[in-house]
């Protein structure tokens, strides 16, 4: 999802007459909206997917799911290897497009650079991601999202990047795997730092800039992969092969 982008921003409308959407936090684990406990398995989600800690995302979450009844329209998980070498981050998901297919940057224009690089660099089994279950896969590389729900406008609250930040820090420790944190835009790269205790003043974000988190991993900045940026240039598929292959090097792969 673009930090930027004005012509990305989707118009949403409440269905006409529905009263105002209410509902009960589902238990620890559960569905958002069935309440089912999904099934265990792998521990590779990192986050409570009934989590509605933002008031304020959560009544969002459920007048999407009303208005668009064929939306994931939950708390977007993590897509990727289970003990990836690269952790990608970005913002948040896409209203039409991760927040539709349940899959980070999944369905709409944010996703088109980001998967056609991978691929280009052997990361990810094809270069486009269309929909969750289109048998995608990726090699030594996981994308997870600084905040997990849509929010309206594309614009999330500061309290609500801080909030859902423990998530991001749950998946750091325990994603021991990781040598690389690649952040995608400003948000990405304080959240992180935010994750890993550091000062912000310490670590300036750049596009192309490396950082030393610990003895172990680096933190390597890049400009968002959305549509704004790459229409205007700011962002060129040059750019982002060039840093996406250097975090390749520095994560040995
Ligand atoms: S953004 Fe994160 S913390 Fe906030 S409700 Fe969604 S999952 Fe929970």
């Amino acid at each position: 999802m673009s930090e930027r982008s004005k012509a990305e921003r989707p118009k949403f409308v409440t269905p006409k007459g529905r009263p105002p959407a209410r509902r009960k936090p589902a238990a620890p684990g559960a569905d958002l909206f069935t309440g089912v406990r999904p099934p265990s398995g792998p521990k590779t989600a990192y986050y409570d997917p009934g989590c509605t800690q933002c008031p304020r995302l959560a009544e969002f979450l459920t007048e999407t799911h009303h208005a668009h009844p064929d939306y994931f329209a939950r708390p977007v998980p993590s897509f990727g290897a289970a003990a990836p070498k690269i952790l990608i981050v970005g913002l948040a998901p896409g209203m039409h497009g991760a927040n539709r297919t349940g899959r980070p940057f999944t369905g709409d224009y944010a996703g088109v650079l980001l998967y056609e690089t991978l691929h280009e660099l052997g990361l990810a089994t094809a270069s486009e991601s269309v929909s969750a279950d289109d048998g995608l896969e990726l090699r030594n590389v996981r994308i997870t999202n600084a905040v997990k729900c849509v929010p309206p406008e594309n614009k999330p609250l500061p309290d609500e990047i801080r909030q859902c930040n423990a998530y991001l820090k749950s998946e750091l420790v325990e994603l021991k795997s990781v040598r690389v944190v690649f952040a995608l835009g400003r948000i990405a790269h304080d959240g992180v730092l935010t994750a890993e205790g550091l000062k912000r003043s310490r670590f300036a974000f750049a596009h192309g800039a490396e950082h030393a988190l610990d003895d172990k991993r680096v933190l390597v900045d890049s400009y968002h992969c959305s549509r704004y940026n790459t229409s205007t240039r700011v962002l060129t598929p040059e750019m982002f092969k060039k840093v996406m292959a250097r975090a390749c090097e520095i994560a040995g792969l």
